[in-house]
């Protein structure tokens, strides 16, 4: 079974199953990227801050599958909030993946407390966008109020919102708000790194189904409608989060998945994050 799309509010088609490269070493990521686009992923999601984007362009010139088959997105990095700094990022991003033109750019953190508006960080995006070498724009790690205030004062609605959400940090306030506003949710961690994969009613779950733990709460991200991209660099587990396009969770799996919600987040807080590197 084929990886279905989710339409942006643009009109952009983006596959609901993609591949993280976060925490993929620089000089492991073409092989990386490589290996799972042979495995059939079409959508890759890096950042600057990742430090691996030569290695994402160069697996894709090497697996031979065309460019414009592949969803590539990236993120400007924290410190790099400034107008002037966010063009000349943007520009360097696609001259390290080789490429004319990015799929989606996000802003990869509000960064609250730093010296640069996100406001101002987001008319940057804006202008990248109409510069028309980039397919759409979003942000990352946005709370509602973050976006109230793009939406009073800046032209151009975020296609998505890539947050942190998995079995133990449900988000389905801020998940409810962006659809409210025709912002596509795109999760991170989904499977907490690891942490939520020991959970007995997920492991129940995965018996029942045969299916592995893994698969179970990728597959409730896939039916809660977010687009989702596991991060993994061993082959058998590339494999095993590609293949969850031919079972389904039922509606009491759904709820006892939701059920496990503790407010429990595994990365920063975005209210109090303002690392740059
Ligand atoms: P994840 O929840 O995808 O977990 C990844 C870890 O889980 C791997 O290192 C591996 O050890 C383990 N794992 C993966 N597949 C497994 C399987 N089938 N069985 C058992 N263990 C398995 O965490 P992540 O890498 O933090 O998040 C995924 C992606 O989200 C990242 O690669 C990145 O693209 C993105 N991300 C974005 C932000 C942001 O601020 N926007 C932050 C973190 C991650």
């Amino acid at each position: 079974a084929s990886v279905p799309t989710i339409r942006l509010t643009n009109g952009v088609e983006i596959p609901q199953l993609g591949f993280g490269v976060y925490q993929v070493p620089p000089e492991d990521t073409a092989d990386a990227v490589a290996s799972a686009l042979e495995v059939g992923y079409r959508h890759i999601d890096t950042a600057e801050m990742y430090r691996n984007e030569k290695g994402v362009g160069e697996g894709i010139r090497r697996s031979g599958v065309d460019r414009g088959d592949v969803f590539i997105t990236s993120k400007l990095n924290n410190g790099l909030h400034r107008r002037d700094d966010a063009l000349r990022a943007f520009d360097q991003t696609l001259a390290d993946l080789g490429t004319d033109h990015l799929d989606l750019f996000l802003v990869h953190w509000p960064l609250p407390g730093i010296d640069v508006d996100y406001v101002e960080t987001w008319k940057a995006m804006e202008e990248i966008y109409a510069g028309g070498r980039c397919r759409a724009i979003g942000v990352s790690n946005f709370q509602a109020h973050h976006l109230r205030r793009l939406f009073a004062e800046t032209e151009v609605r975020p296609a998505v919102n890539q947050i942190e959400v998995h079995p133990y940090l449900a988000q389905d306030d801020l998940r409810a708000f962006n659809a409210d506003h025709e912002i596509v949710t795109e999760v991170w961690s989904p499977i907490a790194q690891g942490k939520v994969l020991d959970d007995p009613v997920i492991t129940t779950i995965a018996e029942q189904l045969d299916r592995t733990p893994a698969q179970v709460v990728l597959r409730w991200h896939v039916q809660r409608g977010d687009v989702v991209f596991p991060k993994s660099v061993t082959r058998s587990r590339v494999e095993e989060n590609f293949a969850l396009f031919d079972f389904e969770l039922d509606e009491s799996a759904m709820a006892a998945i939701t059920g496990l919600d503790r407010g429990e987040r595994t990365g920063p807080d975005p209210d109090t994050f303002n690392y740059i590197p």
